[in-house]
This record gives C-alpha cells, sequence and structure tokens, in this order.
C-alpha cells in the first residue's frame, strides 16, 4: 500500500469532481524538508522556527538565520514558505532563555508575546526573514494574536526591521505577505478587524481546541475534553473560513485535525481548501480528496453543524466516509 501512496505523492491534491486543494508541510528542522518533498507538498504553510532556536547553545545571529531560512526557501524551489516567528513559551523552552517559572505557562508569557517584550530578538529575526525572501516566495506569520494592539505592533517591528536593513545597505524584500495565526479565541471575533491588517491567515486548531474548551493540549487527564469535533470548535471554525471568503484573504488550516480525514471531510465542506500537516500525511491525504466530490463534502458539513454532540457528529462523519468508498 505504501508504494500506491508514494504516487499519490505526485498527483495533484483536487476534489473528484475538480476542485483543487492546497497541502503544505509543516516543518521544524532542515531535515522535514527532504520528507516535504517526497510526500509531495506544496511548499511550507508552517515553518516552526523555534526547533532551530532550541537545538543552539544561544539565540543565532541574524546571519546564521538568514542563511537557514533561505537554505529552506531556496530548497522548495518557487513554492511558498510561510515563516513563523518564535513561538516559545507554553510547553517549548529554549536552554538559554528559560522564563521565569508560571502557574498557566500556555495563558502566560509565550509565543509573541515574548517577542514584543524582546523587541531586539525579534527585529533580528524578521530582519532574516526579510532578507531570506530575496531567495523565493516568502510569507511572514504571527502566532497567537488575540487582537489588533499585537497586529500593530508587529507591523512596527516590521518597520524597524525594514530601516534598520537599508540603513545597513542589505538586500531585502521590501513586501511580503504577512498574516496571523487564529488560535486563541478572541482572535475569532476580532478576524473580521484583523483581515484589514493583514493578508492571509493561518488556523491553529492545536492552540484553538485547547483554549476554546479549556483543555490541555498536552495533559491526558483531560484527553476527553480536547475534541476537534465539538460543535462549539466546528461552529469557530465555520466562522474563520466566512470572514476569510468574505474578506478574500487567504485560509490556511495548520493544525493536527488536518490529517484525519473525517475532518477534512468537515473542513473542506466548510469551504476550507488549503492544509498544512506533518509531510508523512499528505499522500493519504490526497488519495482521500482525489476520492471525493465536494457535494458529499458540502452535504456533510452542513448536517454535521446542524447536531449538538460530538459522538453524533464523529458517528455521521464516520458514516460518510464508508458509505463514500
Ligand atoms: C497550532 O497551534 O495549531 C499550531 C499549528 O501551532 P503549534 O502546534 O506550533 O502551536
Ligand atoms: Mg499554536
Amino acid at each position: 500500500e505504501s508504494h500506491r501512496l508514494e504516487e499519490f505523492a505526485r498527483l495533484p491534491a483536487v476534489t473528484k469532481d475538480g476542485t483543487p486543494v492546497v497541502l503544505r508541510a509543516n516543518i521544524g528542522l532542515v531535515s522535514d524538508m527532504a520528507v516535504a518533498q517526497r510526500n509531495g507538498a506544496e511548499g511550507v504553510g508552517l515553518y516552526r522556527t523555534e526547533f532551530p532556536y532550541m537545538i543552539r547553545g544561544d539565540f543565532p545571529t541574524r546571519e546564521e538565520q538568514y542563511r537557514l531560512y533561505a537554505r529552506v526557501v531556496e530548497g522548495f524551489d518557487g513554492q511558498p514558505v510561510t515563516i513563523r516567528t518564535l513561538d516559545i513559551g507554553g510547553d517549548k523552552g529554549l536552554p538559554y532563555f528559560s522564563p521565569p517559572p508560571e502557574e498557566n505557562p500556555f495563558m502566560g508569557w509565550r509565543s509573541v508575546r515574548v517577542s514584543l517584550d524582546n523587541r531586539d530578538i525579534f527585529r533580528t529575526q524578521i530582519e532574516a526573514i526579510l532578507m531570506a525572501a530575496c531567495h523565493g516566495p516568502v510569507k511572514m506569520l504571527f502566532p497567537m494574536i488575540s487582537g489588533l494592539e499585537e497586529i500593530r505592533a508587529c507591523h512596527e517591528v516590521i518597520a524597524e526591521a525594514r530601516q534598520t536593513l537599508s540603513a545597513e545597505g542589505i538586500k531585502f524584500v521590501e513586501k511580503i505577505p504577512v498574516g496571523v495565526m487564529i488560535e486563541v479565541p478572541a482572535a475569532v471575533k476580532m478576524a473580521g478587524q484583523l483581515a484589514k491588517e493583514v493578508d492571509f491567515f493561518a488556523l491553529g486548531t492545536n492552540d484553538l481546541i485547547q483554549y476554546m474548551l479549556a483543555a490541555d493540549r498536552n495533559n491526558p487527564l483531560v484527553n476527553k475534553y480536547y475534541d476537534p469535533l465539538h460543535p462549539a470548535v466546528l461552529l469557530v471554525l465555520q466562522e474563520v473560513a466566512e470572514v476569510a471568503a468574505q474578506q478574500q484573504k487567504g485560509l490556511c488550516l495548520c493544525g493536527e485535525m488536518a490529517t484525519d480525514p473525517a475532518h477534512i471531510l468537515m473542513l473542506l465542506g466548510m469551504g476550507i481548501r488549503e492544509f498544512s500537516m506533518a509531510a508523512p500525511f499528505i499522500p493519504r491525504i490526497k488519495a482521500f480528496l482525489r476520492d471525493l466530490s465536494l457535494n458529499t463534502a458540502e452535504a456533510a458539513a452542513k448536517k454535521a453543524l446542524s447536531m449538538t454532540d460530538s459522538a453524533q457528529i464523529r458517528h455521521y462523519l464516520q458514516q460518510v466516509l464508508n458509505n463514500n468508498l
């Protein structure tokens, strides 16, 4: 069977009735690049840059970051690479930068909050990203945005980074697409306004689910509360898909939930057309999509959205999948 799946890696991601879908890779380390290419990823929907920071002894210099990002961008040969700025804190620490102990790290000082409180480190990373954009299509993504103030502050740091680079006479790309992760429930409610400040959204369902349902994504005791098919989660995903469509903003879902065909059925039916995932899942999702018609997905999503309990939703989606075989 793995042979058959490898063949799917080379075929376009398109539904049975011809609707194109974009499947990108989530990457962290450079070694993920070969895995992404082997599995037929269309570029990178989420480059988690904290990984290269985690395996070092000190903060990388601008030059080191630039060289790393440029290598990744060149490796994808004209396909877009979405570089997410540092997302440390929560469960991700750095050996040389330990945040003060917190009672609720996931609700605390993490991600873009750490970056905005360490402007030099933040600006250095943004400079490296703008420089790497000379090597191919790069998008810049900010994590953990909860409202307009943070994205405006990020835009300020981008402006500072441009000034620094110009003053130093260094080559960089002036304007690249800028996006925010929708992974804090407040950002869902602000999506209409956030859309006016950015070019695209990335739906971070790993965090969005944990924050919506108040269930730590890493705590096995609350596993059963962490539920991608909770009706409230589905309503919220639907809301984001609608805002993105209305405002004509790109939308890529890059949480783990995209690796499950039952979820893809739902999400495709809601109008989401771009997914980013650990690359080994891409061929089987592609195989699944090529056997699925958009009508089936739309009807299933509509019906599932009218249901009030996730066991029922899961059972129903599974039934649709079985009938589709
Ligand atoms: C997410 O939160 O869904 C996400 C994709 O980012 P991370 O898993 O790195 O927090
Ligand atoms: Mg996240």
